[in-house]
């Protein structure tokens, strides 16, 4: 899944490419992409595309009216694998095509998502977004908390380091390639408790998540289009049985039914392997 600075680049791609340009038309392609009703998405036909920006793992598209009224903004999410591009296609109704924004002239935004899933999302919003769903129920982004409000973040919910970075209700922007990055970066195991954590490592895990998100996003600002997973950088994830390039020991993974979390024990859990399934005592 693009994480926060996947999508920070992405929105500044589609600010330069789109921004300016008046919106011809919205049409929702999937019958379960549009997540409002009330404005109607068509409301921001015939005004100025502003800006694209993002809040989280959220695209933000932006949306003036000529008259001052305000903006209506199109929150977007793609989720695991959707892609918010220039449809290049002229397709009626394109593969993977969950919505389609048509400008004037020329220039068509088509938000696709493979397979047969379907979770990317898009809301529409009058007023401020960062006040109404989705966002509103999002917890404060990554990168934007000091030593001593992530403390008290952490204070406030007890729980695995590692579930703690990607719960977006609490802290939001991160995923579970970040997860893993930051863990390995703080050299703290993905499952020790926040309460547990002392000022030192809080901190350490601030700067971790400052230079993992920073890494990502000179990553993907370097490209013409969002980075696929297997091409960001990472130390940790999706290296299972690699070297770990701090300490040459071997990257381990513990599965989960639906993801899995990568470390390196010489680095994060004083060589401790741990076992590799759920219900293991180590990682109650
Ligand atoms: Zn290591």
């Amino acid at each position: 899944m693009p994480e926060l600075p996947e999508v920070r680049a992405h929105a500044e791609r589609l600010d330069a490419g789109y921004a300016g340009r008046t919106l011809a038309r919205f049409e929702p392609l999937s019958f379960s992409v549009l997540k409002t009703f009330d404005p109607a998405p068509d409301v921001a036909v015939g005004r100025v595309l502003r800006a694209v920006t993002n809040r989280a793992k959220y695209l933000i598209l932006t949306f003036d009216d000529p008259d001052g009224e305000p903006a209506v903004h199109f929150v977007v999410h793609l989720m695991q694998g959707g892609r918010l591009r220039p449809d290049t296609s002229r397709a009626r109704r394109p593969r993977g095509g969950m919505a389609r924004w048509t400008f004037e002239g020329d220039g068509r935004l088509l938000l696709t998502e493979p397979g047969t899933e379907h979770r990317a999302g898009v809301w529409v919003v009058g007023g401020d977004p960062l006040e109404q769903e989705p966002l509103a129920s999002l917890g404060p982004v990554a990168t934007e908390l000091d030593v001593n409000a992530m403390a008290a973040l952490m204070a406030g919910h007890s729980m695995r380091l590692h579930g703690f970075l990607r719960r977006q209700s609490i802290l939001s922007g991160l995923g579970r390639r970040l997860a893993d990055e930051v863990c390995h970066r703080a050299r703290l195991s993905p499952f020790v408790n926040t309460s547990a954590l002392d000022h030192g490592r809080v901190s350490a895990v601030v700067e971790a998540i400052s230079a993992v998100v920073a890494e990502g996003y000179a990553f993907d600002r370097g490209l013409d289009a969002m980075s696929r997973s297997a091409q960001r950088p990472s130390r940790v994830h999706g290296r299972t049985g690699d070297a770990c390039p701090e300490c040459g020991d071997l990257i381990r993974a513990v599965e989960y039914r639906r993801y899995t979390v990568h470390y390196c024990p010489t680095c994060q859990t004083g060589g401790k392997v741990l076992a590799d399934n759920t219900t293991s005592r180590f990682l109650r």
